[in-house]
C-alpha cells in the first residue's frame, strides 16, 4: 500500500525486505552504505527511478540526491539511455569478443582526457585502481604505494587502509582479512599535506611505486584540494620516480566533460600517469576504466607481462549505455548540473545559517557534502582528520528530516550529494521546502 505523502513515511514494504535481506544477505544489502548504519531506520528499497525521482516499494517517490553514487549525470533512465541499452540488449547480452562499441567508448573517452593515450575497459572502480597498482610495480619495479587518508579507491586490499566511503561511515581503520604484509606496503599520509607526503618520499623514496588520489576527494565528504595540491604531487612523483595515479571514478565525467583533469590539469598541462573512471562511464552499468601513457599501458597483458582480464569487461549492453551517456553529456548538461549544485549549495547554507548551524559546504565542482561544528564553520575540513572531529552526528536527523518530506540524501555523512542534468528548479524547489525542518533537526 503507497504511504502518506507528508509526514514520516510509511515503509512496510521496505521494512519487510530489509528483514528478509537481512536473513539471506550480510547486513541486509550488498554495498554497506546502503544499510543506514550511520543514519539509523529502514533503508528504502526502490522500485524505479526516473529522472530526478526514486520511487520505494511502498509506493513513496522522493527527490533523489544519491545518483546510484554517481552514474545518474543525465537523471534516471534517460530515454535515449535505455533505448541504447534495449537495442545493445536484442543483439546479445554478451559475448566475450571484441565488439565496436567498446572502442567507439574508448575514442569518447580519449577524446575528452588525451592522457588517457590507451584505455582498457573494466566492470568496476575496484579493478581500474587495482589494474593501477599493478602496472605501477610493474613498471617501476618498486612495492609501496602511497595513498592518503580518507580517499577511497574501492575494495582493494592494499587501498582500504583509512579508506572513506563506508569504511569511513562505519569508523573503521582499514579491514580485516588484509595481510599485514599487503598494509605494509601501503603508506598513509593526511589529504592536503605536502610536507608528510615530502616526508614519506624521504623515508621510502626507492621503493614507492605509486601516490594514488581521488582528484578531487569525495568519499570523507567532499574534501578540495588546495590550490597547487595535485599540480605538486604530479611534481614531486616525477621527481622520485613513482607514478601518479589519478582516480577519476567519482569526479569523471561528473565535475565536467574531462572530469578534473579537464578543470585543472588541462588548464595547468600536466596529466597523471595513469587516471581511474567509473560511474558515470557506464551510465549506471558496470563499467569502469584505466587509462594512461601508451607506454605503461602497453604492459597489459596481452602485448605486456601484466595479467589482467574480465568475463565481462567491455560488456555490449553496459558499454552501450556508457557510449550513450557521454555522447550525450555536452556543455548543456554539465551547465545544468554545476547550476543546480550551486543552488542546492546556497539554500542548504542558508536553511542551516537560518536555524544557527555552525556548518561549512565543501564542494569540488557539481559535488558538495556539508561539515558541521563550529571549527568547520571557521577554517573547513581539509583531511579526513578535520572531518572526523566535525559534529558529523547532526547529520542523522537532517537526513531523516529530509526523507520524511521526500528528499533521499546519501545515508552518511561521508557522502557526497549528487545531482543531474534532471534536477531542475521546480525538482529544486521541492528539497528547499524540505530544507528548514532538516536544518532544525540539525540544530538540535
Ligand atoms: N574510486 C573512487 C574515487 C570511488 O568513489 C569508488 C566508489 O565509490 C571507487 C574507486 C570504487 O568503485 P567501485 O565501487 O565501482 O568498485
Amino acid at each position: 500500500a503507497a504511504g502518506p505523502v507528508d509526514g514520516p513515511a510509511w515503509t512496510g514494504s521496505s521494512t519487510a525486505a530489509f528483514e528478509h535481506a537481512t536473513a539471506v544477505i550480510p547486513g541486509g544489502v550488498n554495498s554497506p552504505v546502503r544499510a543506514y548504519g550511520s543514519v539509523g531506520g529502514t533503508p528504502r528499497f526502490l522500485a524505479s527511478a526516473a529522472g530526478a525521482h526514486v520511487t520505494d516499494v511502498d509506493g513513496r517517490t522522493y527527490v533523489d540526491l544519491v545518483g546510484s553514487w554517481g552514474p545518474a549525470l543525465l537523471g534516471h533512465a534517460h530515454p535515449e539511455v535505455v533505448d541504447a541499452v534495449q537495442r545493445a540488449a536484442a543483439r546479445g547480452l554478451g559475448f566475450g569478443a571484441p565488439t565496436t562499441t567498446e572502442v567507439e567508448l574508448v575514442d569518447e573517452v580519449r577524446a575528452r582526457v588525451p592522457a588517457a593515450e590507451r584505455v582498457r575497459l573494466v566492470s568496476t572502480g575496484t579493478e581500474a585502481t587495482m589494474t593501477a597498482l599493478r602496472l605501477a610495480r610493474a613498471w617501476t619495479g618498486r612495492d609501496k604505494v602511497v595513498k592518503f587518508a580518507g580517499c577511497y579507491h574501492g575494495h582493494v586490499d592494499a587501498l582500504l587502509a583509512q579508506a572513506g566511503s563506508g569504511v569511513a561511515t562505519l569508523a573503521l581503520p582499514g579491514s580485516a582479512g588484509v595481510t599485514a604484509a599487503v598494509a605494509a606496503e601501503t603508506i598513509v599520509v593526511p589529504y592536503n599535506d605536502l610536507d608528510a607526503l615530502r616526508t614519506a618520499f624521504a623515508e621510502h623514496g626507492g621503493s614507492i611505486a605509486a601516490v594514488i588520489t581521488e582528484a578531487a576527494p569525495a568519499n570523507m565528504g567532499v574534501v578540495p584540494p588546495l590550490p597547487g595540491f595535485n599540480r605538486e604531487l604530479r611534481r614531486l612523483t616525477s621527481e622520485h620516480g613513482a607514478l601518479l595515479v589519478q582516480d577519476e571514478v567519482l569526479t569523471g565525467f561528473r565535475v565536467g566533460p574531462a572530469g578534473w583533469w579537464g578543470l585543472e590539469g588541462a588548464a595547468e598541462q600536466w596529466a597523471p600517469d595513469l587516471l581511474t573512471f567509473g560511474k558515470v562511464i557506464g551510465g549506471g552499468l558496470p563499467v569502469a576504466a584505466v587509462g594512461g601513457r601508451a607506454d605503461v599501458m602497453d604492459q597489459l597483458a596481452p602485448l605486456g607481462p601484466v595479467y589482467q582480464a574480465g568475463t565481462l569487461s567491455g560488456n555490449p549492453v553496459a558499454t552501450a549505455a556508457g557510449l550513450a551517456t557521454l555522447r550525450l553529456a555536452d556543455g548543456d548538461v554539465y551547465a545544468r548540473v554545476d547550476a543546480a549544485a550551486a543552488r542546492l549549495r546556497r539554500e542548504v547554507s542558508g536553511a542551516l545559517v537560518q536555524a544557527g548551524v555552525p556548518h561549512a559546504i565543501q564542494w569540488a565542482g557539481s559535488l558538495f557534502s556539508i561539515v558541521f561544528g563550529e571549527r568547520a564553520a571557521a577554517e573547513g575540513a581539509r583531511d579526513y582528520a578535520g572531518v572526523q572531529a566535525s559534529e558529523h552526528w547532526r547529520y542523522a536527523p537532517f537526513f531523516h528530516a529530509l526523507l520524511d518530506a521526500g528528499v533521499l540524501a546519501p545515508p552518511s555523512a561521508f557522502e557526497a550529494w549528487f545531482l543531474s542534468a534532471a534536477h531542475d528548479d521546480e525538482v529544486l524547489d521541492r528539497v528547499v521546502e524540505a530544507l528548514p525542518g532538516a536544518a532544525r533537526a540539525a540544530a538540535e
